[in-house]
């Protein structure tokens, strides 16, 4: 890889946009699970103090989209099956509740919103723009924790969003990415008819296909691009 030592940024960036690109990056799949955070060099192309850096690789390690090693550094989580069994065991507990719980109060402007959503997921996929479709799809489910409006039901789905990504990265099987696209749409008119029990068994089946796509027998090797995520 060429040194890019030259191409320092303009203004450095806040720990919020550190966080946020990597948080991105991770969504999209461009960085790989078990891929290497080296402090010096995410300083160096962030234009911030390692401290800084720290702070922010502390925050993600707490979400646990980061895993900090003593004596190795810090590297981007890696679920082990088990851990991705977890994450989906979780979701179907959780977010079939979530439906129901919107489908009893949702607004038209937020039928609206959600089908705004659905929208930009389908221009991803007309564009093949696989990065964008999966973080799309995990955005969505966050999309509908906001719109129930309760913050510890938020949190935790801003937490299951991204690992979802990373069990997919490790875990999927060729062409089967992220959420089926019509499924989205089937809970918005589950959502939209207030439907409460259509709309709990419509995410239930969704979660359960996604999970039916994740192969657990063979994990692929990680390739690490620290420098364009903040190109
Ligand atoms: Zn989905």
């Amino acid at each position: 890889m060429p040194a890019s030592k030259a191409a320092a940024p303009k203004a450095p960036f806040t720990n919020e946009e550190i966080y946020g690109r990597i948080q991105k990056a991770v969504l999209e799949h461009r960085l790989a699970p078990g891929t290497k955070l080296i402090e010096e060099r995410l300083a160096e192309v962030s234009g911030v103090s390692r401290t800084k850096i720290r702070e922010v690789l502390n925050k993600l390690a707490h979400e646990g989209l980061v895993e900090l090693v003593p004596n190795r550094g810090a590297f981007i989580a890696s679920p082990s099956v088990q851990q991705a069994r977890d994450v989906f065991v979780t979701r179907r507990m959780i977010e079939p509740e979530m439906a129901r719980l919107l489908s009893r109060t949702a607004t038209s402007a937020q039928v609206r919103a959600l089908r705004k959503h659905v929208r930009q997921e389908s221009d991803a996929r007309k564009q093949n723009d696989r990065p964008a479709i999966i973080r799309l799809s995990g955005e969505f489910h966050v999309l509908i924790a906001e719109m129930i409006g309760n913050e510890i039901l938020l949190r935790m789905m801003r937490e299951l969003a991204p690992l979802t990504c990373l069990v997919i990265t490790l875990y999927d099987k060729p062409n089967a990415p992220a959420c089926p696209h019509h499924e989205h749409s089937d809970l918005i008119d589950a959502i939209e008819a207030h439907d409460e029990a259509k709309a709990a068994a419509s995410m239930l089946d969704h979660l359960q296909h996604i999970e039916a796509t994740l192969n657990f027998d063979e994990v692929k090797d990680a390739s690490p691009d620290i420098e364009a995520i903040f190109s």
